[in-house]
């Protein structure tokens, strides 16, 4: 049972709706804190076997009791348990995340070289985008293949972000301990940028490391479905980030791996955005470089990657991550999926064009 309490609920209220769960035999209250954009939220989750046998009535009626709702579902924390809840939305280094507010981190698969970073992160300040994507630390598949420069690229990386205005950069961390080089050199740089934590479909279920990232609060944390197991799992997975005490998630759609998605990359999964917005209060993101991983154009003259996105953004997405590079036939990860600095300022003009078309289809249906 979620017991959620009217927002910036008084400790008062806290204390007494705990006090009275306490009371029931087996059940242990559990208090959650949810930094909103708008507000400060305050659940008691109810713990134990026979939450089943505590009445909803007896918390209704409470004085400062927003709303009671028994949850059947296992991520219990990041579910939305009812569709008139609010998304929670968190904002970070200056940057809002939510529904009303859309994000586009376009930048490098993974860093190279400081030229290719220079411009790629002066063409996003000149075009008016704060945030970006950075890959040091890639998985790969071959161990043969580049792997990134890892720590060693941080601070100049960051350097270069931070004097472009970039306040949040999306980076895959591998290990536990990439977390706290991260912190290192941001330290290091003056704090000169932002980062979130990408957690790659890879790690989808490395749960030491979504316990790590769930461990340390400075972060938000960009979680990628998992691309072979089911929607539900990857839910689970987020949860594990969440329980860990960091609910500051954004929830990434990036294809799905299955021989039905070809000639793309992957299965393009962007239907799946309604569903996550419904079983879950996390904002979401997709990322059409990953899915559809070729530089492909339809007929009509539109990379296949600015379909897909197109696709996700007017299903109610509200976050992009998408590779770009100033030579993709240089890059040394995913250059035959990277966009070109030239192709720009035209993405996101289509992109913020759908975006409205999404805000007005939204506002039309109310
Ligand atoms: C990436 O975004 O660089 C990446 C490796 O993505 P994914 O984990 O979705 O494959
Ligand atoms: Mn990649």
């Amino acid at each position: 049972m979620v017991i959620t309490l009217e927002p910036n609920a008084p400790t008062a209220v806290v204390d007494a709706v705990c006090a009275l769960a306490a009371r029931h035999a087996g059940i242990s209250p559990r208090v959650h804190q949810f930094s909103g954009t708008q507000h400060a939220l305050t659940e008691v989750h109810l713990i134990g076997k026979n939450t089943h046998l505590v009445p909803t009535s007896v918390f209704e009626g409470m004085a400062g009791v927003r709303r009671v709702v028994r949850v059947s579902t296992r991520y219990r924390l990041i579910g939305r348990h009812g569709l008139d809840a609010a998304t929670a939305g968190f904002e970070y280094n200056g940057v809002t995340f939510g529904d009303d507010h859309l994000n586009i981190f376009a930048g490098l698969c993974a860093v190279d070289t400081p030229e290719h970073v220079e411009q790629m992160v002066s063409a996003l300040e000149q075009h008016g985008l704060n945030t970006a994507r950075m890959g040091a630390y890639k998985p790969r598949t071959s161990p043969y293949d580049f792997q990134g420069l890892g720590s060693s690229c941080l601070p100049w990386l960051f350097e270069t972000c931070g004097r472009h205005g970039i306040k949040v950069v999306a980076m895959e961390i591998t290990d536990v301990r990439n977390i706290d080089e991260i912190r290192q050199a941001l330290e290091d740089t003056g704090q000169a940028t932002g980062v979130m934590l990408q957690i790659g479909t890879r790690n989808a279920q490395n749960f030491e490391l979504l316990k790590g990232a769930g461990q340390q609060a400075t972060f938000p944390v960009l979680f990628k479905r998992g691309m072979g197991i089911s929607l539900e799992e990857s839910l689970n997975a987020c949860e594990y980030v969440a329980s860990e005490g960091n609910p500051n998630i954004v929830f990434c759609l990036r294809g799905v791996k299955s021989h039905l998605g070809e000639p793309h990359r992957n299965l393009v999964d962007f239907a799946h955005v309604p569903v996550v917005r419904r079983l879950t209060r996390l904002p979401v993101c997709i990322d059409p470089s990953h899915s559809v991983g070729k530089m492909a154009l339809a007929p009509d003259g539109l990379p296949d990657i600015y379909h897909a996105c197109a696709q996700g953004l007017i299903s109610g997405a509200s976050n992009v991550l998408v590779d770009f590079h100033p030579q993709p036939t240089l890059a040394l990860c995913d250059g035959p999926q990277a966009l070109t600095l030239a192709q720009l300022p035209g993405f996101l003009a289509s992109m913020r064009c759908v975006r409205q078309a999404y805000l007005t289809l939204t506002q039309a249906a109310v």
